[in-house]
This record gives C-alpha cells, structure tokens and sequence, in this order.
C-alpha cells in the first residue's frame, strides 16, 4: 500500500513516519508513506501555495494550480490504478476504525494537507474524493490529521505490527472496547492483577476477557453495543448489566 501526503511542511511527515513501527514497516517494504512537497509544484520563483481569499477577509488560502498538478503527477505515475483522494477538513466525515479499515483495503492513497483559513473549493470539488475530518475541533493545518489516519491504517496492513492477531481485538475493531490489559508485577503496592490471568486456564481467560470488554463498553460506549456482534450469552451479560444499574 501506497500513502502520498501532499503538505507544505513534509519535514512534519517525514519526522513520525521514520520512527518506531511505521518506520519499521516502511523499511522492510510493507508500507510506503510519501511527503510531497506541494512547493514542488508551485509556478513562481518564491515557490508560493497560497494567496489572498477572492471576497477579502482574513488569512490566506491554498492556490488550486499546486494541488491539482502534484495530485495529477502522482495519478499519472500510478499507471491505472484510481486512488482514493482525501481531503483533510474540519467539515468532512468523521474518521473511525470502520472507515480506517475500508482505506486499509486500498492500494493507492493521496492526502491532501490544508493550512490557513483552508483550500480552494475548487479541489473539493473536482480532486477529493473523501473529505475527512479527525474530529470537531480545528488544527492549525492537516499534517496531524494525515498522521492520524496514515497511523491508524498502516497497523491495519498484515505484518505491520508483527503479530497479526494483535489489533483484532483493539478497541473498535471488534466491535466493542477492548478489555483492560495487565503486566508484571503480579502485586504492584497492593495492587493485584485479577487472579484468572493467572492461572493459565485460557478458555477461562478468554471468557473474562469477553465479559470486560462488555461491561468497558456498557459502561463507556454503550451506542457500540447497538451495532457490535453479540452472541446470546453476550446479550445474557448485557441484561444482567442492565439490571445490576
Ligand atoms: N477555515 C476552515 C474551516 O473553518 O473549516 C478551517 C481551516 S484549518 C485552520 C486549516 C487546515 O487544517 C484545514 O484546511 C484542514 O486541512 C486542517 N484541519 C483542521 N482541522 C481539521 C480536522 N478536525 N480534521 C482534519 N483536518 C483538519
């Protein structure tokens, strides 16, 4: 899989992607995440990528002409293939895990990196194909949330983290919140890891496992459970739940 990040600042992408598990998978070929520098394709010698909102008004916004011609570049050199084009806005679809997974299945992903008051509407009109939003607060510029995103796919890809089965059970993924997780010391200032984890019987520590993950869930997300795959058991769980409230 292929992650192209289209920003003013690739210092910024270039700095998270070759560390620890991204990097890791970037160098042993699992993953490919790109910075482009939008300034490569600016049309004067100052290598400008914004200009003054036609209206007036405050701030600055980012010219069309660089965006389209280094997202047309890299569609060219994609030889066929369509990549999916995200917009990285305060005002687009929420991003999640749903969403994470259904990118994790493309080959070719471009993200397109705004700053200041934001870009030409002209790019969401005719370029994205996605606009996407980390959530309802505002940043500075995209960089961030192409991090976010990039971060939260590139684990999705098999291998990236090594052991395959570990982000089957992470929050979200299978439906509910995950279960709380323990690790040496057994007894830390008298704080006891729950007895079951250690006792080696696994059926016993997967049923456990299964009923924190609801109560978390109950207690923190229950929307989740509105959508989340349960069993009858699980709903049994769930009535008892709702009767011990
Ligand atoms: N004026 C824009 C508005 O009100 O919708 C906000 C522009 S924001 C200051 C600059 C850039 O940061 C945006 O173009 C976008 O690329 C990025 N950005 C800010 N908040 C974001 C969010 N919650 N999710 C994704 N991208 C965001």
């Amino acid at each position: 899989m292929r992650i192209e990040i289209l920003t003013t600042i690739p210092e910024m992408i270039d700095a998270v992607t070759g560390e620890s598990i991204l990097g890791r998978a970037k160098s042993r070929g699992l993953i490919e995440i790109n910075a482009v520098n939008l300034r490569d394709f600016a049309h004067d010698r100052h290598r400008t990528t914004d200009d003054a909102p036609f209206g007036g008004g405050p701030g600055m916004v980012m010219k069309p002409e660089p965006v389209f011609e280094a997202v047309e570049s890299l569609v060219f050199r994609s030889a066929g293939t369509k990549p999916r084009v995200l917009l990285m806005t305060p005002q687009g679809r929420r991003f999640n895990q749903k969403f994470a997974e259904e990118l994790a299945r493309e080959s070719h992903v471009i993200i397109i990196c705004g700053r200041y008051e934001g870009v030409d509407e002209r790019i969401r009109e005719r370029l994205a194909t996605d606009e996407v939003s980390i959530g309802d607060y505002v940043l500075t510029g995209g960089e961030l949330a192409a991090l976010v995103i990039a971060d939260a796919v590139s684990r999705l890809i098999p291998g990236v983290l090594g052991d395959e089965t570990s982000c089957e059970t992470d929050s979200f993924s299978s439906g509910l919140l995950e279960y709380p997780q323990y690790t040496r010391p057994a007894d830390y200032r008298g704080m006891e890891v729950p007895e079951v984890l250690l006792s080696g019987n696994h059926a016993e520590i997967a049923k456990w496992r299964r009923e924190m993950a609801l109560k978390r869930t109950f207690e923190r997300r229950p929307d989740l459970l509105d959508t989340a795959p349960l069993t009858e058991e699980d709903k049994r769980i769930i009535n008892e739940l709702n009767n011990e409230k």
